[in-house]
């Protein structure tokens, strides 16, 4: 192999911040969906987005999303695969490219579903860590 057949490894200041998409079913689903999201917000300061009951954007389910920074990746990913109470729930890094970000280099808690990387764009403003607007008071 060539030393140009070789690419740089890329550096981890490319990541700006990370989604956590908690999925759910309206129908079934959506109660441990609200639990999960109150014991999150008990715990971790993060930015917890809109419900979308219906499908939207690049997501095949109902989801939420969880917006934090990179300094609380190590405290809320393991807690997530403790108790994400059979949800599937998607976390990809925030770069300056979202398809990737969600398709190529994201890793899931729970069952891994569809995502429509056709409507993500290969290139975009990295998304800064968006200020938390939880009130954490309990030890995760
Ligand atoms: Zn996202």
């Amino acid at each position: 192999m060539t030393p140009s057949a070789q690419s740089t490894p890329r550096p981890l200041a490319e990541i700006a911040s990370y989604h956590a998409h908690v999925y759910y079913d309206p129908k079934t689903s959506r109660a441990a969906a609200e639990r999960l999201r109150m014991l999150i917000g008990e715990r971790f300061p993060v930015r917890l987005g809109n419900w979308h009951d219906v499908k939207v954007g690049p997501h095949d389910q109902a989801m939420y999303q969880v917006a934090f920074a990179t300094d609380v990746f190590a405290a809320l990913v393991p807690w997530l695969m403790l108790n994400h109470g059979g949800l599937s729930i998607l976390i990809h890094p925030n770069t300056t490219n979202p398809r990737r970000d969600h398709l190529v280099d994201p890793l899931w808690i729970g069952t891994p579903l569809a995502v429509h990387g056709d409507k993500l764009p290969e290139h975009d403003e990295a998304e800064e860590p968006l200020a938390p607007n939880t009130t954490p008071h309990l030890p995760a």
